[in-house]
């Protein structure tokens, strides 16, 4: 572990000092705890953007839009219209169980959904918590890659925090996902798998108490392993799965999942285009360059002002209020003239686009990686505020299984 905090002459304690008017807190600097965090020549933190030339997933029924699935069955020698049924038995009825499928003839129907429906997901272990409202679960891909999910039942809403890449490459010094590096790009089918296996345990009635007997996954954030935007194309078509109408997909509202980054701006500009008006979420956890480029390492690539500017814009171009995700950790980012810097330069774009939802972090005895100060908490919330930000501390669900998804699986 490096020294948690700068010589007075780093750029960053200047920064804080001048900035702090009178605000005497030491600035503890961002560095990977218990493990060696990959850079490049220059010393800047590694970012892996392509996915290694791994083997993919065998093709699955949720890879493809029913026009591609109806052109396979035509392929297999099968009528085209078996593609609504295939699709009816896998987004409506959460099955791939031939014995359930008795519309199909019997004679050829485990070959084909052993074709259309190869097994994705094998669950290796399921962590339950806060009553059996938070089901945190992990899987094993086909090669072997570990990925996990966690469902969460609210009053009214339940939600499912999906990953959407096996590892990560963008080396987020707290993110236990980020250590190994990127493994792979998940495909869209493994991310649409989540969902429907999720709706399976929800209509099993395993999630807390059902509130209703027709229960499914309302809501859906790409908070778990993984920069979804860095798996761009695969992602959107989970998305398109997603809100299609069924049994083409799931039939979901757009508005209910929220597509969140670390800051790939190109691939936000281009999310903006897509018409499709998902909640935008921005992972900033910093308003200054200096800490950002430490906390968050694909900031050298692209700046807090470019990410900020790309956010604004997605809300111009679709109407949709922006959140903006920020982890308060102690004493490095949760500083009042960070939350007032914060405020500044997003009133600086406009009013009333954007949400911050600062995120508390478990307290973790000893880690430069641990819960701010409640009263730090309140005062970070307080001057966002009364600067006219809307915001809102985020719940914390399932910290005690670990469960708060790779952005936020803050060195446990
Ligand atoms: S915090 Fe998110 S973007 Fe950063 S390494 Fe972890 S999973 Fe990747």
């Amino acid at each position: 572990m490096t020294s948690p905090t700068r010589t007075p002459n780093s750029p960053l304690n200047r920064a804080a000092v001048s900035s702090a008017d009178g605000d005497a807190r030491p600035q503890v600097l961002p560095a990977a705890e218990g493990w060696e965090q990959q850079r490049t020549a220059e010393g800047r933190p590694l970012l892996q953007f392509a996915s290694p030339r791994v083997k993919q997933p065998p093709q699955h029924l949720a890879d493809l839009t029913l026009a591609e699935r109806a052109e396979t069955l035509k392929e297999l020698g099968l009528q085209p219209f078996r593609a609504k049924q295939l699709s009816t038995h896998y987004f409506q009825h959460w099955t791939t169980d031939p014995e359930r499928m008795s519309d199909l003839p019997k004679a050829g129907r485990e070959e084909l959904v052993e074709a259309m429906f190869p097994p994705l997901l094998t669950e290796v272990r399921r962590l339950r918590t806060d009553d059996g409202n938070t089901i945190k679960f992990l899987w094993r891909l086909f090669d072997g890659a570990l990925v996990e999910s966690v469902l969460m039942r609210y009053p009214g809403r339940i939600t499912l925090c999906v990953s959407s890449q096996a590892g990560c490459g963008m080396n987020c010094p707290f993110c236990a996902t980020g250590q190994a590096g990127l493994t792979r790009n998940m495909s869209t089918a493994e991310i649409v798998d989540q969902v429907v296996a999720a709706n399976r345990v929800i209509a099993a009635g395993e999630l807390g108490a059902t509130e209703h007997p027709d229960e499914r996954v309302t809501n859906i954030v790409f908070m778990g392993m993984g920069e979804p935007l860095a798996n761009y194309k695969r992602v959107m078509a989970a998305v398109h799965r997603f809100v299609d109408p069924a049994p083409e997909g799931l039939g979901m509202s757009a508005r209910n999942i929220t597509v969140s980054t670390v800051g790939l701006v190109p691939a936000i500009r281009k999310l903006a285009d897509e018409e499709l008006p998902v909640t935008f979420a921005l992972s900033l956890h910093a308003p200054d360059d200096e800490l950002r480029d430490e906390l968050i390492p694909v900031n050298n690539r692209w700046k807090v002002d470019e990410a900020i500017d790309a956010a604004h814009d997605y809300f111009r171009k679709t109407g949709r209020r922006v959140s903006i995700e920020y982890a308060l950790i102690k004493d490095m980012n949760d500083h009042a003239w960070r939350a007032s810097l914060l405020a500044k330069k997003l009133n600086q774009r406009g009013r009333g686009w954007v949400h911050v939802n600062p995120i508390p972090l478990n307290p973790t005895p000893g880690s430069i990686w641990t819960a701010s100060e409640p009263e730090v908490q309140d005062e970070f919330v307080e001057t966002l505020r009364a600067a006219g930000i809307p915001t809102t501390l985020r719940d914390t669900r399932g910290k005690e299984i670990d469960g708060a998804c790779g952005q936020l699986a803050a060195a446990e």
